[in-house]
């Protein structure tokens, strides 16, 4: 995902789960050991400051990151309108990426709230009804044919939507409601593109051998940053504040306390829980 992030910008990803930017520098997720919201069920990554929090009340100040990255949560998001007002709180631009309504239809999971579309800038959620369609038929493919996963690649940018937003063109979300027609539309369209998905023996063969470099560069890095992490770096606990009074905690043993009203939080380990 193309991102205006300069170099010494401070970065801060919400909902980072099992597959952070590296080039995010504070992680937060709502769940610490409970996958069931997260692609294939894989476990957290902690391999940098990382706080468990709620993306409706976010422990930070106002406009206390230069840029943050939200990529696949809003769909989780019961309330993508109040989300959208708490992330543009904290930072001063972000990105966002969310599956396309293709995307849902074809790989939807039955905890994705909603339909995305992106039109102008402005990124539309329409409310899904159905349960999951052939998910789990997609799912498989992708991880077991390397023809059905160099189409996925080459056709991403049908499958993600992405937007990125700033002081000059704020974060443009919108609730739309749902018009029989347009699902039939949709289906239509996801038939003219999976009529695409073919294997093409050269083409597969030179995916491969790049999706496989792709996939050790990726892995030597994690492994790398996760080494460095677990040499004890410090947690920037100045950039957190109380959820409640939006004041300054302190560290006093095992817990975190806000000052001003006194709301005590949990520590896991190295880990603050503002929840
Ligand atoms: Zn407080």
């Amino acid at each position: 995902m193309h991102m205006n992030v300069k170099d010494g910008d401070l970065v801060l990803e919400i909902g980072s789960g099992n597959n952070p930017n590296p080039r995010s520098d504070v992680l937060c997720d709502r769940y610490l050991r409970d996958n069931r919201e997260r692609a294939g069920g894989f476990s957290i990554v902690i391999d940098r400051p990382f706080v468990v929090c709620d993306g409706y009340r976010l422990p930070f100040a106002d406009k206390a990151f230069d840029y943050v990255i939200c990529s696949h949560v809003f769909e989780h998001m019961d309330d993508p309108i109040a989300f959208a007002r708490e992330v543009t709180r904290v930072a001063k631009a972000g990105s966002i990426e969310v599956p396309s309504a293709i995307s849902e239809r074809v790989f939807g999971r039955g905890f994705h709230h909603w339909y995305g579309e992106l039109d102008k800038g402005i990124l539309a959620f329409t409310r899904k009804r159905e349960g999951e369609q052939f998910s789990g038929f997609f799912h498989r493919m992708i991880a077991r044919s390397i023809w059905f996963r160099r189409f996925f690649e080459d056709h991403e940018n049908v499958f993600y939507l992405r937007t990125e937003w700033n002081d000059r063109s704020p974060m443009s979300i919108i609730r739309k409601s749902v018009q029989p027609a347009w699902t039939v539309a949709l289906d239509r369209r996801i038939d003219r593109l999976l009529a695409k998905a073919k294997p093409e023996f050269l083409a597969d063969l030179q995916f491969y051998f790049q999706w496989m470099a792709r996939r050790l560069e990726k892995k030597i890095k994690k492994e790398i940053r996760r080494f460095l992490w677990g040499q004890g770096a410090a947690f920037p606990f100045e950039k957190l504040r109380c959820i409640v009074c939006h004041e300054r905690v302190y560290r006093g043993g095992d817990v975190l306390k806000c000052t001003y009203c006194g709301k005590e939080y949990k520590m896991d380990g190295v880990i603050p829980i503002l929840l």
